[in-house]
């Protein structure tokens, strides 16, 4: 297991926290999700629905950011990658030839006493439920969430929702070849939800039923397979450090128990407040894939080498990220209490502060008149609505400027900018900094290309 960590590990937040301040940490930040609005227990007016979480409308900015900036760094930025977006539900054969219907289970057992199930491979000594500490011997669940097509419940009908984006890609891969022109070594990409009938779902969005994913499958020349591993072990390593994570372990899975169509597998693991949990994976696929496709379909799905004439299977390195779990490692790194100065000499209070990256703030601009009054609160919205539309942006006049400072800081707003009296006469506004809480008067003539430069 190796471990990897990046230069600035000053204020380590989560490993030098004892285990109380860690489990603290989750529950701040649940209740600060749900009182600003980035993520509601799901269904919350009907009593709620366990392990499903909605992203509010602070949230749903967060997640887009995640998504958006992956899709420009690894389809847009790069020469070699395209994209797709590929069915929910598609021909149950999929499942058969990834070998999904046969292999894709969890062991389970069950609590002898209270008959509570849990996942083998996560138990502890004791039943969590009841302190029971028999078990019945473990049973292979299969995780794949069953529906049916059309009308009638029968079996002929049974479909399922996709596990994983990735079998879009290798399903999909002739045509994207044949229109899209590609030579190897070149890439698919997908963004989108994938569903798991998981034993023990928890730990807020870490683990949940239904959950989204970003993945790659990078297809290459078989000799070429360690060079392109590491090339995405290393993009994996750039975009963590990007989302704000300072440390992370890269688990080197052994022979044995490696998913069963893998050659080499590394885990990003994180020291999460609940114990080192999966975040991302990389994937050596080998041809797996594309072999089982083209003998279950009776495709040829070979790949012609333009130069020498030659037909082979090409293979695949596959990195795969969770979007939910990007969020939340990304809202525990970002989580800061800071003393802070209060409008009165000498006070000070304790600030949260989510210092997120900027690129990754669900907000990026506050504006703030210092009054209710109508003369400000008018060049304040005209100011609002010339921001908008260049930046996500905030309108705030209620209670005192001092808690609405706070309140921005809590939902990691990187400037908020106020205007005040003198703003009426100098045309010129004051621009607080969320990390420095440090003021600057800028004038409003000027305030766009100060945004956009601070915010680039
Ligand atoms: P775990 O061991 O935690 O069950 P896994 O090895 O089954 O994860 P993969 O099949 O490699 O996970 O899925 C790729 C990525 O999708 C994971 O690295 C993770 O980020 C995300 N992911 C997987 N299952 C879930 C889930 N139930 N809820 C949220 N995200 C998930």
């Amino acid at each position: 297991m190796a471990l990897y960590s990046h230069k600035s590990i000053k204020s380590q937040v989560s490993s030098v926290m004892k285990k109380e301040e860690k489990n603290n940490l989750m529950e701040k930040i649940i209740s600060l999700c749900k009182r600003r609005g980035f993520i509601f227990p799901g269904s919350e007016i009907y009593g709620g629905l366990a392990n499903s979480w909605d992203y509010g409308p602070l949230g749903v900015e967060l997640k887009n950011n995640i998504k958006r900036e992956w899709w420009r760094r690894f389809v847009h930025a790069r020469t070699d990658m395209v994209g797709i977006d590929s069915a929910l539900v598609m021909n149950p054969k999929v499942w058969e030839a990834s070998g999904h219907l046969e292999n894709f289970s969890d062991p389970l057992v069950e609590c002898k006493k209270c008959h509570s199930r849990f996942r083998a491979d996560q138990i502890s000594e004791k039943c969590e439920n009841c302190g029971g500490k028999e078990f019945t011997p473990a049973s292979q669940f299969n995780l794949m969430f069953k529906t049916f097509i059309g009308p009638a419940e029968e079996k002929a009908n049974v479909a399922y929702f996709r596990p994983e984006t990735a079998q879009g890609m290798f399903v999909n891969f002739k045509q994207v070849l044949e229109t899209s022109r590609r030579r190897l070594p070149f890439g698919i990409a997908q963004i989108g939800k994938a569903f798991r009938n998981e034993i023990t779902p928890g730990n807020f969005i870490f683990r949940t039923r239904e959950f989204e994913q970003m993945e790659i499958e990078y297809f290459i020349k078989e000799s070429e397979w360690e060079k392109y591993f590491d090339h995405w072990l290393n993009e994996m390593r750039n975009w963590l450090k990007d989302l704000g994570v300072r440390k992370w372990h890269e688990a080197e899975i052994p022979d044995g128990e490696r998913a069963h169509y893998s050659k080499r597998t590394i885990d990003i693991e994180y020291d999460f407040p609940f114990g080192k949990k999966e975040l991302y994976g990389l994937a050596y696929r080998t041809d797996f894939d594309l072999k089982n496709h083209s003998e279950k379909s009776g495709q040829d799905l070979r790949y012609t080498d333009p130069e020498t004439g030659e037909k082979f299977l090409p293979h695949v390195i596959e990195p795969t990220w969770g979007v939910d779990r990007s969020v939340l490692v990304a809202m525990l790194e970002a989580y800061r209490e800071e003393e802070a100065p209060t409008a009165e000499e000498g006070e000070s209070e304790v600030r949260v502060v989510m210092a997120f990256p900027k690129w990754l703030a669900p907000i990026k601009i506050a504006i703030l008149p210092l009054s209710k009054k109508e003369n400000l609160s008018n060049k304040a919205k005209e100011l609002y609505q010339d921001l908008a539309k260049d930046f996500v942006c905030e309108y705030d006049e209620t209670q005192s400027i001092g808690k609405r400072y706070r309140r921005q800081d809590e939902i990691g707003t990187p400037y908020c900018v106020t205007v005040d009296f003198e703003s009426l006469e100098d045309n010129a506004v004051t621009v607080r900094d969320r990390d420095t809480m440090k003021q600057e008067r800028v004038k409003i003539s000027e305030l766009k290309a100060y945004l956009l430069d601070k915010l680039a």
